[in-house]
């Protein structure tokens, strides 16, 4: 196994990093690290977002880095203030055991003459936006003219935002005999020509495709007709309780009416994107930080600094233009070894695009449903019943025991039960109850044999299972396939479907394996728990009960689109108030 002692750091680094819990290096930590504490050379190194690209140039420079000498000698461009300031945190962190070594970031929106006399204080690393670099060399704040060491970081994203010049000029005042470190996710024709105008025989990194970061998201698209996006938003959203989300729009105004429409239906959303202020923007950001909000709706230049690593899913309201752009928003879910699901919402005449980024990703997208109304509840149901159970008891209740138990009295317990759940099992229901189907057929571009089985193409003869554990449970939609997997002795083709959530989750199988399956599943016990797996009436697999039928005829009669608050008063954390601090 490769570690970091291995690629040739020193102790202090070796210390920072142990206390930061990295435990091995990622890919392009293991191949950058070394060649640059090794050679003084350039380097173009390509990897996705969130395999570690800070690191891989932060080490080696802060151990290169003379810490006695105050001149500058570092320069790192990044594209957003957010990006900036996230890369100084790091590297504050990893040389946090050199004294005397400091780094400064410089980016727009603040005080100049604050950072100014950061600068003068000493900074051997300055961290910088091109904009705000380059208004600071005009003013003479700050002195380039000595620097060892550049990196252009996220060198795709800074050229998309039209920083070539910018980039041109703060080179410009840079010393020829320096080292340049360019790290970006992809490589359009203008990175490649900024590589071959300002470096000198570049050594090149790729990380391959199939890195830490890109295989532990799951790509999904679905279906709909052009106007039924929302629906479709919201739909993905309650099918998924616990949600915690960047939602990607194509433009400022999407992103700020979607972001809107949210909160007055009553979810915990809020909107980020270049016209909101820098303090309106910190403060979505802060309460996405804190999951007070759950779903961020993000124009892509705006989320470039998102640095959440939780990420459950992210949502493609809108396909973005470039391909490119799609890699940047999946990257910002399955991050830092954990797995996350990318959804994308498509009509049928986007179709074509999805097959673009799938040779572009070198990954399959997974073609799913958007789940129907009485899915959700069921869902929503499966829900409620383990928030209740988890729900920590209130001593205060006590006093009010003996009053209580006289209203309720005479009721046993499994109409208590009953009761209770339908408290807010009915506002789902009643609201999904009647809804229509919103996938748009798929006709014209039917899935393999392999996609459809994988992506729950509801097939004939599948049986769709409810089991009693989930991401609570340390599980994610990969790891619940192998336990099933290893626990069924069967192939990974056999279980397909698998979605978890908190406290449970689904899986398919074909309908001749449900005997074995349910069998296998009685009496079954993990370190002393039951794992319980039943057949769900959640139709993923085609598994058709009467009760589902009868259900059936209830949704005829068309989506109540005029419906608001679906969520209202749901409970007290997901009530429908606007929060107007963020607009
Ligand atoms: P990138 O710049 O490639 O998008 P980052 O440098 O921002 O990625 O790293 C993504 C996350 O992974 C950060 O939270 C970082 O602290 C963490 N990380 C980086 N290297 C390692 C490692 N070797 N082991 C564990 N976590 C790491
Ligand atoms: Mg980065």
């Amino acid at each position: 196994m490769i570690t970091f002692e291995s690629l040739g750091l020193d102790k202090p680094l070796l210390d920072a990093i142990s206390d930061l819990g990295f435990e091995t290096p990622s890919e392009v930590q293991e191949k950058s690290i070394p060649l640059l504490l090794q050679e003084d050379t350039d380097l173009v190194a390509l990897a996705q977002t969130g395999t570690g690209k800070t690191a891989a140039f932060g080490f080696p420079m802060i151990q290169k880095i003379h810490s006695e000498s105050r001149t500058t000698q570092g320069l790192i461009l990044s594209p957003t203030r957010e990006l900036c300031l996230q890369i100084t945190n790091e590297l504050k962190l990893y040389s946090k055991y050199i004294k005397g070594l400091n780094t400064v970031a410089i980016y727009g929106g603040a005080s100049i003459t604050e950072q100014a006399r950061q600068i003068k204080r000493g900074a051997q690393i300055v961290v910088a936006t091109p904009g705000r670099m380059k208004d600071m060399i005009g003013r003479g704040m700050v002195d380039i003219s000595k620097i060892d060491y550049c990196v252009l970081d996220e060198a795709d994203e800074m050229l998309n935002m039209g920083f070539y010049e910018d980039i041109k000029d703060i080179l410009s005042n840079t010393p020829q005999e320096k080292f340049t470190w360019l790290f970006s996710a992809t490589m359009p024709k203008e990175v490649a020509s900024i590589a071959k105008k300002f470096m000198h025989k570049p050594k090149e990194i790729t990380v391959g495709t199939k890195n830490a970061g890109a295989t532990t998201v799951q790509h999904e698209y679905y279906v709909v007709g052009g106007r039924d996006r929302y629906p479709a938003l919201k739909r993905l959203a309650d099918a998924n309780p616990g949600i915690f989300s960047v939602v990607f729009c194509r433009t400022k105004r999407d992103t700020q009416r979607v972001a809107e429409k949210l909160i007055e239906d009553g979810y915990n959303a809020g909107a980020l994107h270049g016209d909101l202020s820098q303090n309106q923007r910190d403060l979505v950001m802060n309460a996405f930080r804190k999951k007070q909000v759950q779903m961020l709706v993000a124009t892509d230049v705006a989320a470039r600094g998102i640095d959440v690593d939780d990420i459950t899913h992210v949502i493609n309201y809108q396909l973005p233009d470039e391909i490119e752009t799609y890699t940047h928003r999946s990257g910002r879910t399955g991050r830092a070894g954990k797995s996350g699901i990318s959804m994308v919402i498509v009509t049928r005449s986007e179709l074509r695009k999805i097959k673009a980024i799938e040779n572009k990703i070198k990954q399959d997208f997974i073609s799913k449903k958007i789940p129907t109304g009485i899915e959700i509840c069921e869902i929503q149901l499966y829900h409620l019943a383990s928030r209740i159970k988890e729900t920590q008891i209130n001593p205060e209740i006590d006093h009010y025991l003996p009053a209580i138990n006289d209203v309720l009295d005479g009721i046993d317990r499994d109409e208590l039960i009953k009761k209770i759940v339908s408290v807010e099992f009915t506002r789902f229901y009643n609201y999904y109850s009647k809804t229509r189907d919103l996938n748009t057929q798929e006709s014209g571009r039917e899935r393999d044999k392999k996609g459809a089985s994988k992506g729950g193409v509801p097939s004939e003869g599948s049986v769709r299972y409810f089991i009693n554990i989930g991401e609570r449970d340390g599980y994610d939609w990969m790891s619940l396939k192998d336990f099933l997997r290893d626990t069924l002795n069967l192939e990974k083709e056999d279980i397909f479907n698998v979605d978890t959530k908190d406290s449970f989750s689904f899986f398919n199988t074909d309908a001749q394996l449900s005997q074995f399956v349910l069998q296998t599943f009685t009496d079954f016990k993990v370190k002393g728990r039951f794992i319980n797996v039943e057949v769900s009436t959640n139709p993923g697999g085609g598994k058709k009960s009467k009760k589902r039928d009868r259900k059936r005829g209830h949704r005829k009669g068309g989506d109540n689109r005029s419906f608001r608050g679906g969520r209202k008063g749901n409970s007290g954390k997901r009530g429908g108030k606007k929060r107007p601090g963020f607009f």
